[in-house]
């Protein structure tokens, strides 16, 4: 069954048409790989799916389980059990590791999910989720907060990048504990070892999905910028 569905999604910012009807379906608690090359739209369909300020659908319709939610502002997602991590991690002054990774009703005990992304509890509960800890830091923070969280769906923009210490294989051990903890996962990668962690994976290109299938084929494809539509012409890096 259909967790999220988007049909026929159109964005466009300053008369630029960012997508331009994308179709893409993800089913109950898959890993679902999505690559692009850069500029493609990853960040936009992550911000529109979670329903960032700004980020209004120019068409098409996001369906959550029965329920449309492309007029739900983003704390009605996130009630609904969406919730996503940043490329760049939100930095939160004031509030305390220990507060972020309770937040939500939250249950799972914050020490064991900072131990899961590296990151010694006695170190970092109280530290404030603010400028004074790394790029690298925060980011595995917010993972943290999603394995605190075990939403139904939680969108992963490059989880790997600026995490210089945490190994893909950590990562990737992160990202499987989500899915066995019930969470569905849209994950937009880079990195081929990650995507081929993926039950399935989609290509963006030209605004589109235009294919999505075998993670392992299609991670080849997005390597060598074999677009079937395009011929690489658009989506070459
Ligand atoms: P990706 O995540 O695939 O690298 P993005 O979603 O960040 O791509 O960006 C897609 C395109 O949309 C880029 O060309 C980017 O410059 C443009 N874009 C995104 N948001 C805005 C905005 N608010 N204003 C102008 N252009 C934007
Ligand atoms: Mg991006």
């Amino acid at each position: 069954m259909s967790l999220l569905t988007v049909n026929a999604l159109s964005f466009a910012v300053h008369n630029k048409t960012i997508l331009d009807g994308l179709d893409l379906a993800l089913t109950e608690q898959e890993i679902h790989a999505l690559l692009g090359a850069n500029g493609t739209g990853k960040s936009t369909l992550a911000y529109l799916i979670m329903g960032c300020a700004d980020y209004q659908l120019t068409a098409g319709e996001i369906r959550f389980q029965d329920q449309i939610i492309n007029n739900l502002p983003l704390h009605e997602r996130a009630q609904l059990g969406i919730t996503m991590t940043w490329q760049e991690p939100a930095r939160f002054e004031g509030l305390r590791v220990e507060d972020y990774l309770t937040l939500n009703k939250a249950t799972t005990d914050p020490s064991y999910c900072l131990q899961r992304v590296g990151l010694q509890p006695e170190l970092y509960l109280q530290r404030a989720v603010d400028k004074t800890l790394s790029g690298g830091e925060r980011k595995r923070i917010e993972l943290a907060s999603v394995l605190a969280l075990h939403p139904r769906l939680a969108i992963l923009d490059e989880p790997e990048s600026g995490i210089d210490m945490l190994s893909l294989q950590e990562i990737i051990d992160v990202i499987q504990t989500m899915k066995q903890s019930g969470t569905t996962i849209l994950l937009i990668t880079h990195r081929q070892e990650i995507a081929r962690i993926a039950d399935r994976a989609s290509y963006l290109c030209g605004g589109k999905i235009v294919v999505t299938g075998d993670p392992d084929i299609v991670a080849e494809q997005y390597r060598t910028r074999r677009c079937l539509v395009c011929d690489g012409k658009v989506c070459r890096a």
